[in-house]
């Protein structure tokens, strides 16, 4: 897949930021001295009245309630607040925590500290107890506060809201919502990939050898957007970009810009980018940035914060001086959403697809991640890697791990094949539940279903070959047939798209010839192979009365399931869909049974090895069928 950027109007072009922010020290005279009329305005009629003393145990109930707003705990244990004003008119409460004895009350900090549950609590070293005092010493706290603010903003290079922030106890710690380390991952760490790893490398060139750049003239890359599915690697490989070029990586999640008030999101965004140039040269990485990078002027009534926490986030890349070597790299699963703005020259302006791994890469992801694990001889990636398509890195990191947890449970520090192959089953298809729920009736009817798909899979020459059969129920489904492709398939033949619709149906025409009617374990094979049929009718053109017309929908598969449903044809056109596809449909069942009519003897006794042994290997299902057609001709 590949991320085309998008051409249009250019959109209003965002302010420019001003290089080097002064820190002049008037912009903080606006909010602070907001934040100390309302305090002037409010607190004293909060004081004027005392406090309600309430024991303890009351509060932690009122707590519990959500019947207070404000909650402040001092060191030594005095409590003082203000409840909802839904509550006892808002009014100011007093009380005591337990301190010494019974030691500390988790369950009570865990409420208060919820901002769910008290929109604002406060830990305070000293006694807050004398309220007066403090309030007559308001002024001059103020003051310090406001030094002590303005030195740690400079020196974390904070912006004045984002500082704000932290005074006020709105918004968590900055230094948790960028991590900054120098990652010692390289590109050997991550398997596969080979072309994302070339068209990256030059990033590590540039912020290796800038100046090698500056002298040629030339402006570095800028901007790299990764675009692909979760858990393929896309945040390891930029980890290998920094650890690569030996610079400091900057992380950032896309969604903790927007989960603020407005004007945060865009503070933070300035933020991330006075801390990177200070470290530069160095790596930013944004992580869903679909979450901030979403088209502008979208959904319903638009999203001041994201626009603003966006269109900061443009102008510090407009505004970069081109010989500044800081680097952003931005990941999204979902790139059609993205403002096309972002994607223009000068931006994100390089691309690059990091797709789901093919077979090759999965079984070398595997021995990356089997580099700690003790492996046995018998076991075989490769074979692993066929039997897992769709599988991310993030996915076979986690198989191995499983097949470890298996293979301890067992008593073994050495991983054996069976161990990948349970841990594969259950990451696959849930935990078995064992077979035992299932009557007696119902099993020999799953019984009978399930050979029907594998014989008729066996049985003809184009089909996927059969893994194994199982009637174990698992999730949502009451048996089993696996068919394992021999390679990673691109294309496929009319032929093999027709075996494939009645394999899809064997089931319920093993049903058909045996007890002369389907069940509702039919239903999702059904719809399964109604998809397909209507596929190959729509997308492929595979219909002679419809013709070589593909009514193709180009939104990429695996982008979050999203489809584009709109028809793009006539109601006539429809009609003819609908009956060529039930047409595909009615034909492949009747080649099913048809098929299964004439090798009804193998029916019978695949079902019976079925019911016995519960799980049968592709290997018996191919010996039946062999023996079967041998027996025919
Ligand atoms: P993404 O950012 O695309 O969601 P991650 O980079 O977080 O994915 O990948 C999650 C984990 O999956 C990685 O930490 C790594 O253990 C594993 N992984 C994914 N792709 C690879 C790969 N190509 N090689 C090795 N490990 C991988
Ligand atoms: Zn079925």
């Amino acid at each position: 897949m590949t991320v085309n950027a998008r051409s249009g109007p250019p959109r209003d072009r965002p302010t420019k930021p001003a290089p080097n922010p002064p820190p002049s020290w008037r912009r903080y005279l606006i909010p602070i001295g907001l934040v100390a009329t309302l305090l002037l305005l409010f607190l004293p009629g909060m004081v004027s009245k005392s406090p309600t003393a309430v024991d303890y145990g009351t509060l932690t109930q009122q707590v519990t309630q959500k019947d207070v707003d404000t909650l402040t705990l001092a060191a030594d244990g005095a409590i003082t607040g203000k409840y909802r004003s839904t509550f006892q008119k808002g009014e100011a409460f007093t009380s005591q925590y337990p301190t010494g004895a019974g030691g500390v009350d988790q369950a009570f900090l865990t409420q208060v500290t919820n901002p769910a549950v008290v929109p604002n609590f406060k830990a305070t070293g000293a006694s807050s107890s004398f309220l007066g005092t403090l309030l007559s010493l308001l002024p001059l706290l103020l003051f310090i506060g406001y030094f002590v603010y303005i030195g740690r903003a400079s020196r974390r290079g904070m912006g004045a809201l984002g500082g704000l922030g932290g005074i006020t106890g709105v918004g968590k710690s900055k230094a948790q919502l960028i991590d900054t380390d120098r990652p010692k991952t390289t590109f050997a760490d991550v398997a596969g990939y080979e072309g994302v790893k070339r068209d990256i490398s030059e990033v590590v060139d540039f912020l290796r050898h800038p100046d090698k750049y500056a002298a040629a003239g030339a402006v570095g890359p800028k901007g790299v957007l990764m675009a692909g599915p979760p858990g393929t690697g896309k945040t390891l490989l930029a980890r290998a970009v920094a650890g690569e070029a030996n610079v400091p990586f900057l992380s950032v999640t896309g969604s903790s810009f927007v989960e603020m008030f407005v004007g945060v999101g865009a503070s933070r965004v300035r933020d991330l980018f006075v801390q990177a140039r200070k470290l530069a040269p160095s790596i930013i990485f944004i992580d869903e940035i679909d979450a901030i990078g979403q088209r502008r002027g979208t959904g319903i009534g638009g999203n001041d914060e994201r626009e603003q926490t966006l269109n900061q986030l443009l102008a510090e890349m407009d505004g970069f001086d081109p010989s500044t070597d800081v680097v952003i790299i931005a990941a999204t699963n979902r790139p059609e959403t993205l403002d096309a703005a972002l994607l223009r020259p000068g931006r994100f302006d390089r691309q690059v697809a990091v797709p789901l791994p093919t077979q090759g890469e999965r079984s070398a992801i595997l021995a990356v991640h089997a580099r700690d694990k003790h492996i046995g001889a018998d076991v075989d990636f490769a074979v692993t890697a066929r039997s897992t398509p769709g599988f991310s890195g993030a996915d076979l990191a986690n198989l191995l791990n499983e097949a470890a947890i298996v293979a301890v449970r067992d008593g073994r520090a050495e991983l054996k094949s069976t161990d990948l192959s349970q841990a594969r089953d259950r990451i696959l298809l849930g935990q078995r539940q064992g077979s035992n729920f299932l009557l007696d009736r119902e099993k020999r009817n799953v019984a009978v279903h399930e050979s029907g798909h594998a014989l008729v899979a066996a049985l003809s020459p184009v089909a996927d070959p059969v893994d194994k059969v199982t009637i174990l129920p698992s999730g949502m489904a009451l048996g089993v047939t696996e068919q394992l492709p021999l390679d990673e398939r691109h294309l496929y033949t009319m032929e093999e798209m027709t075996t494939s619709l009645a394999v899809r149906l064997g089931g319920r025409a093993a049903e058909l010839v045996v007890f002369g009617e389907g069940s509702t374990g039919a239903s999702s094979d059904l719809s399964s192979a109604t998809e397909l049929a209507t596929r190959m009718v729509r997308e492929f053109g595979l219909s002679d009365a419809l013709g070589p017309v593909g009514y193709s929908n180009d939104s990429p598969q695996y982008l979050g399931g999203q489809q584009l449903s709109e028809r793009v044809y006539s109601e006539a056109t429809q009609r003819v869909v609908d009956t060529e596809v039930s047409r595909l449909l009615r034909e492949a069942e009747t080649s099913a049974v048809d098929l299964l009519t004439v090798y009804r003897d193998a029916l019978d006794s695949l079902s019976q090895e079925l019911l016995e042994k519960e799980t049968v290997d592709g290997d018996v299902v191919r010996a039946i069928a062999h023996r079967a057609m041998a027996a025919k001709s």
